[in-house]
């Protein structure tokens, strides 16, 4: 089953939103395999956002980035990737459909409160960028046969 990294950005941190966030991952029925606070450095903010590294606006999304911890996620799914991004809504909080994480909860187009990756090939970088192997705990929870049927799992 694919597998997509997310953070809890410092604007989800701060504003008291982990909770609700991570309410609505588990409602959706999206399995949680790994979960850490860290605190990020510009190091690793560099390589996690190198697409941005030459914008204007770098430096200030590398400070809205460390200006607290942030909570790392490692999400399991069947296409995964793609349903959370559905959920995570547009880059711009006052684009962002309502009924999407961004959508219902800011209205910044920085302090977007979660990162999520934008394809498995990113999801897999991403996640070996955050998490030590041992920090993913890949298991399979007694009520898979409630969230899938048979014919979702085998395609
Ligand atoms: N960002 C910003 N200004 C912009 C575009 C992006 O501050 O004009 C920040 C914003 O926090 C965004 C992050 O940079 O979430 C990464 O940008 P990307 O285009 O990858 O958007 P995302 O994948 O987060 O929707
Ligand atoms: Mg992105």
């Amino acid at each position: 089953m694919e597998q997509t990294l997310v953070i809890l950005k410092p604007s989800c941190v701060e504003r008291c939103l982990i909770g609700e966030v991570i309410s609505r991952i588990q409602r959706r029925g999206i399995i949680i395999t790994g979960m850490k606070m860290m605190q990020l450095d510009e190091k690793i903010l560099r390589e996690h956002y190198a697409h941005l590294v030459e914008r204007p606006f770098f430096p200030e999304l590398c400070a809205s980035m460390m200006a607290s911890p942030v909570v790392c996620l490692v999400l399991k799914g069947v296409d995964v990737v793609e349903v959370f991004r559905a959920m995570t809504g547009a880059t711009n909080g006052r684009k962002a459909a309502p009924g999407t994480l961004r959508g219902d909860f800011c209205m910044s187009g920085q302090a977007n409160i979660i990162h999520a990756s934008d394809s498995p090939e990113n999801a897999k970088i991403e996640i070996a960028r955050f998490f030590k192997p041992e920090e993913v705990f890949d298991y399979v929870p007694q009520n898979l046969d409630f969230l899938y049927a048979k014919d979702d799992l085998n395609q």
